[in-house]
């Protein structure tokens, strides 16, 4: 993040961009010129409009898997709609914040950081002021006849922020370089412009996160309680959204390590996953005997998600048939998600493979199962033995 942010004196833009860097201090002016406090944001009749609002950007942050509409009906113009659309995301963010629930906040931030990547996308009145909140530098260069534009950035920035997205474009090998300045030209369809706020998108992503997990750390019970309607209705929401979104395969959901159905549930909720989670899930998937297809499926969801670049990927793990990563690489990764206590397998010495995990467990049910046929077998047996007495 750039150590001096622009500063910007244009409310309307505030007022639609109300997660920048410099929103703190806006949503503290915009509270005390109309007099409202928190209480009165959770309770106050008048500001039902500013709850609604809230209320649809977060559901929509659930239930969309792009994202929350970038588009707004509400008038930017007036100081009703500016008070509107920017309370709106603080309530959003103080329910969120009120959860505790990570994979909510995670599922939020991906929806707000979605729509601010479309908006700034489009935004070109506004784009240097905007990336400058976001990155360290950045510079225009038009084309021959000053037409088109495109961005360069600097390397640092760009070596920082690419490994968090898949594809060719996004290796520092691909992109032009000149004296320590790296070249954001269109590609994948989009134009520079778009290419560079899908760029900005991760820096917003942490920013959010973080500013996020130091309120939630900050809130004590009896503020969070305040909350817990809607935070009850969206928590609801989300796990029926998940369930549903969650390919089911061949295999028994149950007998999943914990490791795969972290990879699996994190990339369905949007949620970017690492290089080494992405290859385990592919590899581990081919293990256990699930299709490509279905492997495809898993990674729908995706933050940077591409049909082309998935189907190419998993198809050569399954034609190479690479095997999964064992515990101690996944741990060395940060894919293993548990820690002593958790799972009492995951906790046994010899537990050292996922796919060890995965046999015990099934072992486990086909005994369960056979001790329930030899238990109904014995009952029937024993009440022909009383019928025929
Ligand atoms: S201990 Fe091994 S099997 Fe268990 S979650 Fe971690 S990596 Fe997966």
């Amino acid at each position: 993040m750039p150590l001096t942010k622009p500063s910007i004196e244009n409310d309307a833009l505030m007022a639609r961009y109300p997660f920048l860097p410099q929103g703190n201090g806006f949503l503290k002016i915009v509270l005390e010129k109309n007099g409202i406090t928190v209480n009165d944001l959770i309770e106050e009749t008048w500001l039902e409009e500013v709850r609604a609002r809230g209320r649809v950007r977060l559901l929509e942050s659930v239930m969309h898997k792009e994202g929350v509409d970038s588009a707004t009906t509400i008038d930017l113009t007036s100081d009703l709609g500016k008070m509107t659309e920017s309370l709106s995301f603080l309530y959003a963010m103080l329910v969120v914040c009120a959860s505790f629930n990570e994979r909510l906040l995670a599922r939020w931030v991906e929806g707000e950081a979605s729509r601010a990547d479309q908006l700034f996308g489009m935004d070109e009145e506004n784009f240097i002021l905007l990336a400058k909140s976001y990155i360290s530098d950045i510079k225009e260069i038009p084309d021959k006849l000053g037409r088109k534009v495109t961005y360069w950035i600097p390397m640092s920035d760009f070596i920082e922020l690419c490994p968090r997205i898949s594809g060719n474009y996004w290796r520092l090998i691909n992109r032009p370089v000149e004296n320590g300045w790296v070249c954001m030209n269109s590609g994948a369809g989009e134009t520079s412009q778009q290419r560079t706020a899908r760029l900005i998108k991760e820096r917003i992503r942490e920013d959010l996160t973080n500013s996020c997990l130091e309120r939630m750390n900050k809130m004590d019970d009896s503020f969070a309680e305040l909350f817990s309607d809607p935070v009850e209705r969206v928590s609801k929401l989300l796990s029926e959204q998940v369930k549903e979104e969650m390919p089911m395969t061949a295999a028994i959901r149950e007998d999943w390590p914990p490791c795969f159905e972290s990879a699996v549930a994190e990339l369905s909720q949007g949620i970017n996953v690492n290089h080494t989670g992405r290859l385990f899930l592919a590899s581990m998937s081919l293990a256990m005997g699930i299709s490509q297809e279905q492997a495809c499926g898993f990674f729908v969801n995706a933050p940077d998600y591409s049909a082309d670049t998935t189907n190419y990927q998993i198809n050569q793990i399954y034609e190479r048939k690479y095997t999964p990563h064992g515990c101690a690489a996944l741990k060395t990764g940060a894919r293993c998600p548990v820690s002593p206590g958790d799972d009492r397998l995951c906790d046994q010495e010899w537990l050292t493979h996922p796919l060890k995990y995965l046999k015990a467990k099934q072992r486990r049910r086909f005994q369960g199962n056979a001790e329930r046929v030899i238990i109904q077998e014995n009952d029937k047996k024993s009440l022909n033995e009383d019928n025929s007495s």
